[in-house]
């Protein structure tokens, strides 16, 4: 539903996004990640219609974006990251306002409203002013807007930016409720809000896009945890044997029980390795007792990508090549 191809940004001499491709798929939820200045920002304006790519282009459900940036942006929801509230103005009255300006009219407008304050749940807030709102209200008035018009596509950027635990965890829920009906792409530089609500990972660093992975698949390491009664040395030596197979470190080994993690080497399909390792401890007439895959810790693999170092372990078939220089 949304295709980015060779998305360039510059603001004067620098580049703060460049060579940017992805496409997402219509129900997903992808997290877009990255440190502070890495071009999150500039990449979701440019999806949102707000900001002119320097090059590239956006297709959204098929059509370039620019050439029918009206139109699509009404199917379009944003959530800019610092929202251009006026204070002054009730939430009823802004709501109001948006909704003219996403061109809806009448009953439908009135519909639309009041769909978005019971999405939202600001219904008690409607005829407070946006100056006396807490920053968690601030922040549901914003989604509110973003859903007028039942956008198909919604961009989120930071959504629970400045919220507190309790808030976080409901908007969370609101940006899950929300996926139900729209595809949804929101950034942050928190793991956890991706753990908790994302299908896949997009990150940027230095304004390129250096990953773009389903999140089921970067948890997956390319290590496995093994458990078996064979002796430490005659697992050495029955794994040493199978191809993809790179190297074993003995966990512990107790009880006629030894316990190791397999690691395997950047070629060759995990499952297929396991699978291998499986038959060979069977059919030595030897006890399987564990053989699973080692959980990714996702921390780690958003540090690995932030650093200088060349990605390596990332069970990636789409890993983005990597740059020479940093964020
Ligand atoms: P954050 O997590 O801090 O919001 P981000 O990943 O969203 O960061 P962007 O806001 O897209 O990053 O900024 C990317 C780079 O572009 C930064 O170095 C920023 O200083 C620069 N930049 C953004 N907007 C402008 C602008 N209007 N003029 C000049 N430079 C800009």
């Amino acid at each position: 539903m949304l295709t980015v191809s060779k998305l360039k940004r510059a603001y004067g001499d620098f580049v703060a996004a460049d060579a940017v491709d992805f496409s997402i798929a219509k129900g997903e939820i992808v997290g877009l990640l990255g440190h502070n200045g890495a071009g999150k920002t500039t990449v979701m304006k440019m999806l949102s219609g707000y900001l002119e790519p320097s090059a590239g282009q956006i297709f959204f459900e098929g059509k370039l974006l620019a050439d029918h940036l009206k139109a699509q942006q009404q199917k379009i929801g944003y959530l800019p990251e610092s929202l251009p509230v006026y204070p002054e103005l009730s939430v009823g009255e802004y709501l109001d306002y948006a909704a003219e300006l996403k061109g809806l009219r009448g009953l439908e407008k009135q519909h639309e409203v009041k769909r978005v304050v019971n999405a939202t749940d600001i219904a008690a807030k409607l005829l407070a002013p946006i100056a006396t709102l807490s920053r968690g209200y601030k922040q549901r008035v914003g989604v509110a807007q973003a859903l007028l018009g039942k956008p198909r596509l919604l961009i989120l950027d930071e959504p629970t930016n400045g919220l507190d635990p309790q808030q976080t965890l409901q908007m969370r829920e609101l940006i899950r409720a929300i996926a139900k009906d729209a595809t949804v792409i929101l950034s942050t530089h928190i793991m956890q809000e991706v753990d908790a609500l994302c299908d896949r990972v997009l990150m940027m660093r230095a304004g390129r896009l250096v990953l773009d992975e389903k999140l089921a698949e970067l948890r997956i390491s390319r290590s496995l945890l093994l458990t078996s009664n064979l002796a430490a040395a005659e697992l050495q030596k029955l794994l040493s044997a199978i191809t993809g197979v790179k190297a074993i470190d003995l966990l512990t080994s107790q009880n006629n029980e030894t316990h190791v993690r397999v690691h395997m080497g950047e070629a060759g399909d995990v499952k297929a390795i396991s699978a291998g390792i499986g038959k060979a401890i069977i059919s030595s007439g030897a006890e399987l007792y564990q053989l699973q895959p080692e959980t990714r810790d996702l921390e780690s693999l958003f540090r690995e990508v932030n650093s200088n170092l060349p990605l390596t372990n990332v069970s990636s078939n789409n890993k983005k090549e990597v740059l020479d220089h940093a964020a």
